[in-house]
């Protein structure tokens, strides 16, 4: 044991060189690899029932008597099984017992015996049985860890390896956090939290043991996201520091900014002025405004001689970002442009030549933007819109066409600040926590496609008040082409039926882009009434005269995709309603009603998180960085005390190369590689 859990796993009793290669295929090759490798599940021998309280298809530990002797019988072909099956009692009843070819558990069984049956139930009328149970004597009725297994390796084998290993190394165990840090957030020692994570007394004992490795796990992700954010504050960029009057600009708006998109503007500022390049996550809830700030920081980057790029994940978007842009930014003789992918030849040209002479201030364009003919007179600001659409190379490939411009995210979907921090840990973030004034709640229901008549009915009425709607049709399958036809298939339905009369149109991905530009212009502009729609509406749509909204089969998406197609209404400052059809009941039910209770984007993103998980947020690993092997970055007290962690470890001046903190800057060079830390 001389190179302690760094030995090789075949030092302890029991595992030979064949158990090793077996183990290896589970990455376990080292003594500590073994104590690192964590039980799946517990099974909770201590609490027995009665064979009679067995429940069919349960999870079930009896404390039970042979009484009969086992008896032996070959099946199957040849004789390849054989069965051992035997009577236990419990006093309540009696049941059979069946094991399959498992000779030494046989063999060792004794009529009169007392043992522990554990395994799933099975109740047929009278008749129950626990099916090839696991076998313990009462004495060690405790708590077993549950591996995850693979062939060649059994659960009675991790179990008493790894018992041999805690016996044989645990003094070799090392704590590898601060001792304060233990005490102040009241952790496990690192050898206590092993016995306990392995070998529980209590359930209790093994949640304590999880918490102290989730906490472990998640303080070295964001300790490696904080360097890793540190070395992107080196990048060297332009200050944008002439003085400008941002008044002009204000005055300019149409309403009046909310404290919170002020205090976002002049967070973005300082940023701006500084030599180092900004990368700023702007988060807001939808329709809080995002688009104006983003504005604001063009317009003082162009006063400051700089030119700026907006990115839109959809060409439908940066239509209107544009419109919406140079509609104010002609009061204040800013250049705007926009470029797409059905920009024509000729308009492309000249506006290459505006970029490539300065004499075009804003750019407004979708991936159009990144392709190579693109290039610009003095690029110092790039804004990427509803940034989740994007992945983070085709972010990069805008900036590249600057030196190191400022860089501006705007998220669609508002995530809890502790996680943003996280997942996008190179970035600073700022909130926009206020809505502006004088919106009114969205009110939202759940319901059944029987009431059609009268949710369209209400819808009818409040076209009649001079309002507008969105349907967000059904989805029979999910592929474009199913998509379209029932798009157009729905609204035609509509307009036959519940909303005969009303001016009804229909918009889904596959339009050419000009059609879906009309279609959204005259939607806009009021001459449609009802726009049916695939999800293409979901990300920033802005018609504030709207405020109904209809999404059938609900039950499709998710509730942060829920979300954002609500965000479409309850953009002015009339009442607006939100129905989610569904004919779903139980679960998928309760969720939507749920969902209706909440209007807040980052509770609602938070749910999602934890029924869906990160990847689906967030397009899978679109943030490149390492996964985690315990922790959820959906479990927030965690994140919230790692989080608290890191900033007292990183709080300490070069902490990665004090002798204390050793252990820990080791950790986050293994778990982000090399060339991280150092
Ligand atoms: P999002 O954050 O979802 O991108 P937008 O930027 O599209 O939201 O803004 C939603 C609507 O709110 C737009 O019509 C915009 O003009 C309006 N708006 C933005 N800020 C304010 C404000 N401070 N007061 C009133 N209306 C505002
Ligand atoms: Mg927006």
């Amino acid at each position: 044991m001389e190179n302690g859990l760094n030995s090789n796993i075949t030092y302890l009793k029991g595992v030979g060189t064949k158990r090793a290669e077996t183990l290896q295929k589970l990455g376990i090759e080292t003594v500590g690899d073994l104590l690192d490798y964590y039980p799946r599940t517990y099974l909770d021998l201590s609490n027995t029932v009665k064979i009679r309280e067995i429940t069919d298809g349960e999870p079930a530990a009896v404390r039970a008597t042979l009484v009969t002797d086992v008896s032996v019988k070959k099946t199957g072909r040849g004789g390849s099984l054989t069965l051992y099956s035997f009577l236990v009692s419990d006093g309540s009843d009696t049941m059979q017992i069946t094991l399959f070819n498992q000779k030494y558990t046989a063999e060792k069984l004794m009529r009169g015996g007392e043992y522990i049956f554990y395994g799933k139930g099975e109740v047929t009328g009278f008749f129950r049985t626990i099916k090839s149970p696991l076998i313990e004597f009462p004495d060690n009725a405790a708590i077993l860890p549950v591996y995850p297994l693979s062939a060649g390796v059994n659960q009675k084998f991790l179990r008493t390896s790894t018992r041999a290993a805690l016996d044989a190394c645990s003094e070799y165990i090392r704590e590898t956090l601060p001792d304060n840090i233990i005490k102040k957030y009241g952790l496990l020692s690192r050898k206590e939290a092993y016995e306990k994570i392995h070998f529980p007394k209590t359930l209790n004992d093994s949640q304590t043991a999880l918490r102290r490795f989730v906490l472990e796990e998640l303080l070295y992700f964001i300790l490696g996201i904080s360097v890793l954010k540190k070395k992107n504050r080196k990048r060297v960029s332009v200050p944008l520091s002439s003085p400008v009057d941002m008044s002009v600009f204000y005055s300019a708006l149409s309403f009046e900014l909310t404290g919170a998109q002020k205090r976002v503007i002049n967070e973005c500022l300082e940023d701006l002025k500084r030599p180092v390049s900004m990368t700023r996550l702007v988060q807001g809830d939808v329709g809080s405004g995002k688009t104006v700030v983003a504005a604001a920081i063009m317009y003082y980057a162009k006063m400051c001689g700089g030119q700026s790029a907006m990115m839109a994940p959809t060409e439908v978007l940066a239509v209107q970002h544009h419109e919406n842009l140079s509609a104010l930014f002609s009061k204040l003789g800013v250049t705007c442009a926009l470029l797409t992918g059905s920009t024509g030849a000729a308009e492309r040209r000249r506006i290459r030549e505006g970029i490539l002479s300065g004499e075009i201030d804003i750019l407004i364009g979708t991936h159009a933007l990144i392709q190579k003919d693109v290039s610009f007179k003095n690029l110092s600001l790039v804004i990427a819109d509803e940034q989740h659409r994007f992945g983070v190379n085709q972010r990069s490939a805008l900036t590249e066409k600057g030196e190191n411009p400022h860089t501006l995210i705007m998220s669609a979907t508002p995530i809890p600040r502790t996680m943003a921090l996280i997942l996008y840990g190179d970035l600073d973030v700022s909130v926009i926590d206020e809505l502006p004034k004088g919106r009114q709640k969205i009110s939202s229901f759940v319901v059944n496609s029987q009431s059609h008549e009268k949710m369209y009915g209400y819808l009818r009425e409040q076209i009649m008040q001079g309002r507008q709607a969105y349907v967000v049709c059904p989805l029979i399958e999910e592929n474009d082409e199913s998509e379209t036809r029932s798009v157009i298939e729905f609204s035609e339905q509509l307009a036959e039926q519940y909303l005969r009369g009303i001016n009804i149109s229909y918009l889904h991905g596959k339009m050419p882009p000009k059609e879906k530009e009309s279609v959204l212009r005259d939607f806009a502009e009021g001459k449609i009434s009802v726009l049916v729609s695939t999800t293409v509406i979901e990300v920033g749509i802005n018609v504030p005269n709207a405020t109904v909204m209809i999404i059938e089969n609900a039950e499709k998406f998710g509730l942060s995709q829920l979300h954002q197609l609500r965000g479409r209404v309850g953009r002015g400052s009339h009442k607006s309603w939100c129905f989610l059809v569904t004919d779903h009941q139980g679960q998928t039910r309760s969720r939507l009603e749920n969902f209706c209770k909440t209007t807040d984007g980052f509770e609602i993103s938070r749910q999602d998180l934890e029924l869906r998980g990160p990847g689906d947020l967030f397009g899978s690993r679109q943030h490149g960085l390492p996964g985690l092997r315990l922790a959820s970055l959906a479990d927030m007290d965690a994140l919230h005390d790692a989080q608290q962690i890191a900033s007292e470890i990183t709080a300490q001046k070069g902490w990665y190369s004090l002798p204390e903190n050793a252990d820990i800057a080791a950790a986050v060079v293994r778990l982000f590689g090399k060339t991280t830390v150092v």
